[in-house]
């Protein structure tokens, strides 16, 4: 059994970890950084490359025997591995996760979005939504390497003819539609469409990792933080719980190897603690420290405000499309060619329907890239979640359970229905009951966030309420939803919170 004692350490290497120490090495404080999965660069990244979406290996998926995705191929290893994209299965949802140094970053689709203003001050009543706008998020989409698609690649790109016509069918069938920024480099992408480097957008790369081409944290945020000299970040060791000290924290580690086998355990004692493992994994350490750890100092709001950002994935059919096509306008170029057999791995556009107060939704609209015309439209929902959902320890498994019924989705599936309908009656098609029983999954969480809510679980900077010293910075701060992709929220808010602590927590050293 090892012991080590430390000033600063971070649980997590995903957006909220990777803010908070770039933040804290910069202000010339030391920091370890403990992260569950695998550094993917360590070694001359031996464990790449990352498999792309046709045939994973056991690199894409976290310690199980099988591929985990909620569509393409399911493939089957023989050893299971501690791979980069995670599903936790619960009752009624499955919540996926990156698993690695970079946390999300590795696994995502890189949008990065800003929510609606409104919306945002809705969600965080507290919080200055101007401050926001003019520093936060600027400061995040700087330092996240956010780009836009140029507007003449996306018109003749043959990768992104599933993304014009998503747009289009939209328009037809009335909705409005928006581009999106992303952190993949659409100059790397150019590249690849020349054949000049590597595909990896281009080359079915994305939830099983990217090997080129995405900014994603470890090329970022974390890469800038190690340069200063003062961050150490340890892979495999996931952390169990945590118990307050006299001077600070204990932190019980499991050190794990590549088949998730315990191999060593570790206390580390620290002086101030960076909770953010995720929504998830976050929400999980809290709650297993008041089981274990005999912290019951927290707010009662702990593992309350969870949801899945409203998402719900759906499609549509187009197989009818030579039907279609004789019933309603034979010219059309879209229900003559479908979404095409060429197909980016990276989401651009969206449908923007957020100003319709009875059917408020954004639309992704999705890739789905089989390498063949499979006459598919598919789009991941994101709505507003009006009653959240809850996180419970369960001491007999030793683990979380996620309280998720119908009355924290239906209305989701309502949305979706109207849309698919719409479109359907525009565009022609049928809801797409071959990617989920009865076309629409409202089961499938891309988006887990909630679970230690700023104002509520900690105080307006991320400081965890009954204790000292202790902070959240990621998704778990968020309550249920913000309405649109969220990483680059979570990076602002980490930013906002980061700011503060650094100012007056850290002034007496
Ligand atoms: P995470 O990024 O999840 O980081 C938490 C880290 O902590 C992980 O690396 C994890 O392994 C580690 N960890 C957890 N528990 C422990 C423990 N006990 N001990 C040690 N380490 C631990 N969002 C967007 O905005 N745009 C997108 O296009 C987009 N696409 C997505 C596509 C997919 C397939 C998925 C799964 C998510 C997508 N998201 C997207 C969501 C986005 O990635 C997350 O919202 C974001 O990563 C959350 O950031 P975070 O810092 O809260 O946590």
């Amino acid at each position: 059994h090892m012991e080590e004692n430390i000033e600063n350490l971070v649980i997590g290497s995903g957006y909220g970890g990777a803010v908070a120490a770039l933040r804290l090495t910069q202000a010339g404080k030391k920091v370890v950084m403990l992260e569950m999965g695998l550094d993917w660069e360590k070694d001359d990244g031996k464990h790449k490359p990352f498999s792309d979406l046709i045939t994973p290996k056991n690199n894409s998926t976290w310690l199980k025997k099988s591929s985990q995705a909620p569509m393409m191929n399911i493939a089957h290893f023989n050893r299971k591995f501690t791979g980069v994209l995670d599903r936790l299965d619960f009752e009624n949802i499955k919540v996926y996760a990156g698993r690695g140094v970079g946390g999300g970053s590795l696994v995502n689709g890189g949008m990065a979005v800003q929510p609606k203003k409104a919306y945002f001050q809705e969600i965080f009543p507290d919080l200055n939504v101007d401050k926001f706008w003019n520093t936060y998020f600027p400061l995040a989409q700087k330092e996240l390497d956010v780009n836009e698609i140029p507007d003449d690649y996306y018109e003749q790109s043959p990768y992104y003819k599933f993304a014009r016509v998503g747009e289009s069918e939209a328009h037809k069938a009335g909705f409005e539609t928006v581009r999106v920024p992303n952190v993949y480099s659409f100059e790397y992408m150019k590249k690849e469409e020349a054949g000049e480097v590597p595909k990896s957008a281009l080359g079915k790369e994305v939830i099983y990792g990217n090997n080129h081409g995405k900014q994603s944290l470890e090329k970022t945020y974390l890469k800038k933080a190690l340069k200063t000299g003062l961050l150490i970040i340890q892979d495999l060791h996931r952390v169990d719980y945590v118990e307050e000290t006299k001077n600070g924290y204990a932190v019980y580690v499991d050190i794990i190897d590549t088949a998730g086998l315990v191999i060593a355990k570790k206390t580390i004692n620290c002086k101030k603690l960076f909770l953010n493992a995720g929504s998830m994994g976050t929400t999980k350490l809290l709650l297993t420290s008041m089981h274990k750890g005999k912290m019951t100092n927290f707010d009662a709001s702990v593992g309350s405000n969870w949801g899945n950002n409203g998402n719900v994935m759906t499609g549509r059919n187009m197989v009818n499309t030579l039907f279609n096509r004789v019933e309603n306008d034979a010219t059309d170029a879209n229900f003559s060619t479908g979404t095409g057999s060429k197909q980016s791995t990276i989401p651009v556009s969206g449908v923007d329907n957020w100003e319709d107060k009875k059917h408020a939704f954004f639309a992704e609209i999705s890739p789905l890239p089989m390498g063949l015309e499979v006459y598919t439209a598919l789009y991941l929902i994101i709505n507003k979640v009006p009653v959240p959902g809850r996180i419970s320890y369960d001491p007999s498994l030793d683990d979380i359970r996620v309280h998720w019924e119908e009355k924290n989705f239906k209305h989701t599936v309502k949305n979706a229905k109207y849309f698919i309908k719409k479109m359907n009656k525009a565009n022609g098609g049928t809801p797409s009951g071959l990617l989920w029983k009865g076309g629409y999954g409202p089961d499938i969480c891309y988006h887990p966030l909630g679970g230690a809510v700023i104002g509520k679980t900690t105080d307006l900077f991320g400081r965890v309420k009954g204790y000292k010293n202790l902070y959240i910075t990621d998704g778990a701060l968020v309550p249920a939803s913000i309405g649109v992709n969220p990483f680059l929220t979570i990076t602002a808010l980490a930013e906002y919170c980061m700011e503060e602590i650094i100012k007056t927590d850290f002034s007496e050293d």
